[in-house]
């Protein structure tokens, strides 16, 4: 009897940790945490939701959509830093992400360098979206896809971390934030309760 293998690794969310910045800076300022790297949209200004400066490592790294996979250097920079904490932060609504999920072909030449790059990055996204909203690309698909989205860079920086013994030697903390602006609000994922949500300590 043939056994199928699955083609998809497992899911990682399990091991993302919530923490929000103030949590991170408390972090910090214990000692429990060394530096924090964020991966983050490059349309995002991260710095408003950062924790104050706790005279140690806070990294930025933005690129298209806030992927972990278009990050050359990444795990280099991490360990050279002596970074224990990775946040994930993407942001809704996100005009790439956007794009992304519609699948479209972009003509701006300010996209272009980065954009089938970033389309490949989409595609589990994309598809995972199409599959369960067909043509749909309203808010709650395009909210549901950009969180789809950031938790797979999470997960692929589980993976980076895997990837790089030196790095996996960290026992890096990978945490992933949404940033929603409309609201003034940051969610932070909850393996617990599998979802984004508010936290009450900001
Ligand atoms: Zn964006």
């Amino acid at each position: 009897m043939n056994k199928s293998k699955s083609t998809t690794s497992e899911s990682k969310t399990h091991l993302i940790q919530s923490a929000s910045a103030g949590e991170l800076h408390a972090m910090l300022i214990s000692g429990v945490s060394t530096g924090v790297a964020v991966v983050a949209c490059s349309e995002m200004d991260v710095c408003r939701n950062l924790p104050p400066d706790p005279k140690l490592p806070i990294l930025i790294w933005q690129n298209l959509g806030g992927s972990v996979d278009d990050s050359g250097g990444l795990a280099e920079v991490l360990i050279d830093s002596n970074i224990s904490d990775v946040v994930i932060f993407g942001h809704y609504p996100c005009e790439i992400v956007e794009l992304g999920l519609r699948g479209d072909v972009v003509e701006d030449p300010l996209l272009s360098p980065g954009h089938d790059h970033f389309m490949g990055l989409m595609t589990a996204t994309r598809q995972k979206m199409r599959a369960k909203y067909g043509d749909r690309f309203d808010r709650e698909v395009m909210m549901k896809g950009t969180q789809d989205f950031v938790l797979r860079q999470a997960e692929a920086m589980f993976e980076l971390a895997e990837f790089n013994l030196e790095l996996a030697d960290r026992n890096l903390r990978v945490h992933a934030w949404l940033e929603l602006p409309e609201i003034g609000d940051v969610w932070q994922y909850d393996s617990k309760c599998h979802s984004f949500c508010t936290r009450l300590i900001a």
